[in-house]
């Protein structure tokens, strides 16, 4: 038996938030992700593991103060060299480490240099038959996760973990009702984190959203109307509960008038749609001709119809895309009013089918895995320069977030109307205009 009294987890910081320092963070304004929480919950009570969290979003790590006999680390692709400097420093007090997360499932061989176990995709079977392993001298090096993966069992997030983090109110109002995606958007790794798409029970969902006190909930599934069925009896739980609630969602979801007011009645405030280009072929080429740029006004009107507010979320890099894609995408927002656009760059995430279709084609001109944030240019675009992408880019990224165009382009659909402002004066700060998005500011090798 190896000794496995207490366990630290740690999630390295990630870019939007380092920028807010002290007590008033970052989880003040918006969500605490379910990471840790969930972790949490699977250590298994028969092993009678002490833990403590980490969480550099929120807090300084004195890591020469963590005291544990293992340490569990997750990551994203732009914090994953941060997570390899504390493994390393770990590994060199002889702490063993396992890693988890998008990066360390899509890469588990450049992790496993770093750690001595890697956990791929959804961690509710792994991560408690790892704790168990290792207290039996028979850890692994991966922990692939089941396909057919069975949510019900999923208990409900230790949202507990984070109330001594923070002086101030934190949010604990984020819940997952599916995982995974089974459409194949080139640039999206949601097909693959999760091998393919999976559903808790509804009924369970609404247990844990009885648990939220908050009466705002934000769901992180990747698209909430894949199956409309399911959302249909979900909205139709959460009916009694009178909650209000955001989600992303596939466009299509306007396309069933009903399920749409079921929604609204449900509390649907807010929808985040993947719209990602304003041009059909740029979408027939990334596999997502399931999107109909014809189609787009008319959907977002209904959405409006209905009182739910659009995020809309467009990307560019795209093959087909020329400098004029900035402009043409700025007048397509304004035209049809859409409510908080998001923008980012098009990014292969190593890993993935199109990160080697990049790397084959000799495209790839960055390989910091802290500038694959989304927010930089790591490819050599088609049809403009690198220099003119990220430009365009950071163009697009200030005007959108211009008072006045903030002003002109808010619907005032519903009684969220001031969240959705709310919403557009955060982004305001992180997209257009006091945090410039420049490699220097963003490109995170800074010791731990
Ligand atoms: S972009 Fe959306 S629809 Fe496409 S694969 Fe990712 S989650 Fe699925």
């Amino acid at each position: 038996m190896t000794k496995l009294d207490k366990i630290a987890i740690i999630l390295p910081k990630g870019i939007p938030f380092r920028y807010i320092k002290g007590q008033f963070n970052v989880y003040s304004l918006s969500t605490v992700p379910l990471t840790i929480p969930a972790l949490v919950s699977l250590i298994p009570k028969e092993l009678n593991i002490k833990v403590e969290i980490y969480d550099e979003s929120i807090e300084i790590i004195n890591k020469e103060s963590i005291n544990a006999d293992l340490i569990v680390i997750s990551a994203i692709t732009p914090t994953v060299n941060r997570a390899y400097k504390y493994a390393d420093y770990f590994r060199s007090k002889k702490i063993p480490v396992v890693m988890g997360g998008v990066h360390a499932t899509l890469n588990p061989q450049e992790a496993l240099q770093h750690a001595n176990s890697v956990i791929c995709g959804i961690a509710m079977e792994n991560f408690p038959q790892m704790l168990r392993d290792f207290k039996e001298n028979k850890l692994q090096r991966i922990y692939t996760q089941q396909e057919n993966i069975d949510l019900s069992q999923m208990p409900l997030p230790d949202m507990d973990c984070y109330k001594s983090k923070s002086k101030f109110p934190i949010k604990l109002n984020g819940i997952q009702a599916t995982f995974g995606c089974d459409n194949n958007c080139e640039f999206c790794v949601q097909p693959l984190v999760c091998s393919g798409y999976h559903q808790r029970p509804v009924e369970q969902v609404i247990e844990e959203i009885k648990t939220i006190k908050s009466k705002f909930i934000e769901f992180y599934d990747p698209n909430i109307a894949r199956d409309k069925e399911y959302l249909r009896r979900l909205c139709e739980g959460m009916i009694p509960l009178k909650k209000n609630w955001v989600a992303p969602a596939t466009i299509d979801l306007a396309d069933n008038e009903d399920l749409l007011k079921l929604a609204a009645k449900s509390g649907c405030r807010s929808v985040l749609i993947g719209f990602e280009s304003v041009n059909q072929n740029t979408l027939n080429e990334i596999f997502k001709g399931f999107n109909n740029v014809y189609k787009y006004q008319d959907a977002i009107k209904r959405f409006h119809k209905a009182g739910i507010a659009v995020a809309g979320s467009f990307v560019f890099g795209f093959d087909s895309d020329t400098k004029d894609v900035f402009k043409q995408t700025l007048d397509f927002i304004n035209k049809t009013h859409i409510d908080m656009p998001r923008f980012t760059l098009n990014t292969p995430f190593p890993g993935t089918p199109f990160y080697e279709k990049m790397k084959q084609e000799n495209r790839i001109i960055e390989y910091n895995w802290s500038m694959y944030d989304c927010n930089h240019v790591v490819i050599k675009p088609k049809n403009m320069s690198v220099k003119e992408l990220q430009e365009g880019f950071d163009w697009i990224n200030k005007e959108a977030y211009k008072l006045g165009s903030i002003l002109k382009r808010v619907e005032f659909v519903n009684l969220s109307s001031l969240l959705v402002l709310t919403a557009n004066i955060g982004l305001k700060t992180k997209c257009g205009g006091s945090v410039k998005y420049t490699r220097n500011i963003m490109t995170d090798n800074s010791d731990i």
